[in-house]
């Protein structure tokens, strides 16, 4: 058996102790006589499984009580939805930045039930910074201000939140989920799709404060409603329940065999940096980013020549480093380094690199 070095955006790498245990577990589940996936969601068995995934969240995430945590499905997607229903009820308005494709998809589906406010946008420059903000131009009595803390596609991420005062902060936080702490105390509302760096495909966490729960538009279906899951522990109705189950073999190997949190993130930065220490001495290869705003997680990058990027890209992908090439709105490669990328795959894509650069130059 031979395992490459998955550079994916999403879906994404798991951690390969996670895929053994699943693998192990596969054909009976602790003893039970059937897979998670075969398991009623009302069994004891699963009930386990997602109060466990649930505590692990809650525990090294440091979620305050104060909070619920919400395991749904429907994507980060459906979140742009569920947003405004269920928080733009107060004064009907809302500030959104826009600082990459999935802030724009989601400032448009907001304008759908509300008045929403751009406060700034790095749209001019193909989203390669996080725009600087101007408190004054915020909207006071705004029901909440919108952020994308990392944006997956262009590889910004904030370093810094923005100061909105009393205006609670909902961050999309797909791509940045559990890859360094994060004081859940400063936000409203946090949204992910699990399958960048936690899971597969399927699962969507929502971490809310309690009192912004309850509030939704009238026309709001159940379904979208935040009351309805909180309300039921995110057993309303089935829920993901596999993904649900690798999310919680994924959080045990960040509390048992990362360490946490602190560990993940000084694990991310030493993975980051090798690579960008690279693409700034590299006279092939430049990162797109101002150094300002990199994130830790996807790091796009080009070579200035599409030709000579094409060939990059399949040449890494025949040597074992796939999924290399970047969002198609950018063009030039992206790499995913996720939570579940060894240091060795970053050191060995960069000894690839330096090889192709002479090679090519
Ligand atoms: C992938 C991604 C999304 C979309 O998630 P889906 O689960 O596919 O709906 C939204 N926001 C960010 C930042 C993403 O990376």
């Amino acid at each position: 058996m031979s395992r490459v070095y998955n550079f994916s955006a999403g879906p994404s790498i798991l951690p390969e102790s996670v895929l053994k245990k699943a693998a192990a577990e596969m054909l009976d589940y602790e003893g039970c006589g059937q897979s998670v996936m075969e398991m009623s969601h009302r069994s004891k068995q699963f009930d386990k499984i997602i109060k466990d995934c649930e505590a692990l969240l809650r525990e090294i995430m440091n979620i305050p009580d104060n909070y619920k945590v919400l395991l749904l499905q429907g994507g980060c997607s459906s979140q742009f939805t569920m947003v405004p229903m269920n928080l733009m009820t107060k004064n009907g308005k809302a500030d959104y930045v826009i600082t990459g494709q999935w802030a724009k998809k989601a400032y448009q589906e907001a304008k759908r039930y509300g008045e929403v406010n751009v406060v700034a946008s790095s749209e001019d420059k193909t989203f390669s910074y996080i725009p600087k903000l101007d408190k004054s131009t915020f909207t006071p009595d705004a029901d909440y201000f919108y952020i994308c803390m990392n944006n997956t596609i262009y590889g910004t991420v904030y370093h810094e939140l923005p100061d909105t005062g009393d205006v609670p902060l909902v961050a999309d936080i797909s791509s940045c989920l559990m890859s360094e702490p994060i004081d859940v105390s400063k936000f409203g509302c946090l949204i992910a799709g699990a399958q960048k760096n936690l899971a597969p495909a399927g699962l969507t966490i929502v971490i809310i404060r309690e009192d912004l729960i309850g509030n939704a538009m009238d026309i709001t279906p159940t379904m979208f409603n935040y009351e309805t899951h909180a309300k039921a522990d995110s057993l309303y109705n089935t829920p993901p329940c596999y993904t649900i189950y690798i999310a919680k073999l994924v959080l045990e190997w960040i509390k048992n065999e990362i360490g946490g949190l602190d560990k993940m993130k000084e694990l991310n930065e030493k993975k980051a940096k090798l690579l960008y220490n690279f693409l700034d001495s590299s006279k092939m290869f430049k990162g797109t980013v101002v150094p300002e705003d990199r994130s830790l997680m996807n790091v796009p990058f080009v070579t200035g020549d599409k030709d000579l990027d094409a060939k990059f890209v399949a040449e890494a992908a025949a040597a074992g480093f796939v999924n290399l090439k970047g969002h198609r709105s950018v063009g030039g490669m992206r790499a995913s380094i996720y939570n579940a990328m060894p240091y060795e795959g970053v050191e060995k894509l960069v000894e690839f690199m330096k090889k192709f650069e002479a090679e090519n130059a």
